[in-house]
């Protein structure tokens, strides 16, 4: 017998959804949005209490031992750092604390404010031990933020947890960080636009056809504040300290792992399309860029997986 089922809920600061389809109970659909809350529990850094909100509070103050998990998250955090020369850095916090993304009271910091802050960020300050359980920040001053990486984490266990449960088909959506599992119901690839960023109303630019992956965006219309005309954007350029300002509206990776494809996203948005277009070769990884001028660019191994919505079609 098929059966379909459907959760809706908030956590992670986004609105999230999960669709399952054929035999699977609503069960699993429950125990995954408890899973998703736990670990927003654990890497909220607006949550008095969580992990990352207790290993900013002892900033300066030595090592502090956090749930595995955690632990994990941070840890990958560094290896995206190390991998992209810093463009992903989950220490940007003091940083978009500065620029009250996230919630706060948004505001565009003085010059001066951001050279005094820029010193507060920087991955190499984070130490993370995976056999102690502990991670520290070097000075007082310095903050995480895994905004950019946990909702990766927590779409993969969601698969895990519904492939445990016997769940062969179905669609993940953590704030626009998607899994596809499967197929569809009728069997052919399941179709996930991207999005102009520009249009609205949600209106794709493009189609990817995809089965058992990924797809992970991060734009610059997804969380901004205008000021005296001007878009001020939720992805900072650790090395300037401001919205990255790399020519892109939005980059959407392709691939296997949401956590990977989410810290890459990240990355790939404050490097621009050249220099992601090297490290996307590097990594044998897949992306569709959008610039600021709608251009689209797409890897080759993209090819026959995405179909161009034309103005007719849309
Ligand atoms: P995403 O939508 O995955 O690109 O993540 C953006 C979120 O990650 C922001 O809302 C911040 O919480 C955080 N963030 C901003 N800039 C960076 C950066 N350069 N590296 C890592 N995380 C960032
Ligand atoms: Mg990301």
């Amino acid at each position: 017998m098929n059966r379909n089922t459907a959760i809706d809920f908030y956590a992670l600061g986004t609105k999230n959804s999960i669709r399952a389809y054929g035999s699977g109970g609503s069960g699993a659909l429950r125990a995954a949005c408890r899973r998703v809350r736990a670990i927003d529990r654990a890497m909220s850094a607006f949550r008095p209490g969580s992990d990352v909100w207790r290993l900013n509070e002892s900033a300066g103050c030595g090592p502090v031992r956090l749930g595995t998990e955690t632990i994990d998250v941070l840890a990958r955090a560094q290896e995206y750092a190390a991998l992209t020369g810093g463009a992903f850095d989950c220490t940007v916090r003091p940083l978009t604390r500065l620029w009250g993304i996230g919630g706060e009271c948004e505001r565009v910091p003085s010059v001066r404010e951001i050279s005094d802050t820029l010193p507060n960020a920087g991955y190499k300050g984070l130490a993370v031990n995976r056999d102690n359980l502990t991670a520290e920040l070097a000075r007082k001053g310095m903050a995480v933020d895994l905004g950019g990486i946990a909702k990766g984490y927590a779409a993969d266990e969601i698969k895990r947890l519904l492939a445990e449960a016997g769940i062969l088909s179905a669609i993940i959506n953590l704030g626009g960080n998607i899994v596809a599992m499967g197929r569809r119901g009728d069997g052919r690839p399941w179709r996930i636009g991207v999005q102009d960023p520009l249009a609205l109303t949600g209106k794709p630019l493009a189609v990817l056809e995809v089965e058992d992956r990924t797809v992970v965006t991060s734009g610059s219309y997804e969380r901004f504040f205008i000021r005296d005309g001007v878009r001020y954007h939720h992805i900072i350029d650790p090395r300037t300290g401001s919205p990255a300002a790399s020519g892109l509206l939005s980059v959407t990776v392709v691939g296997a792992s949401s956590i990977d494809a989410d810290a890459l996203t990240t990355a790939l948005f404050v490097l621009g399309r050249d220099k992601g277009l090297e490290l996307l070769r590097m990594l044998n990884a897949d992306a569709v860029f959008i610039s600021e001028d709608s251009e689209l660019t797409v890897t080759d191994g993209l090819r026959g997986t995405i179909v161009k919505c034309s103005d007719k079609e849309a």
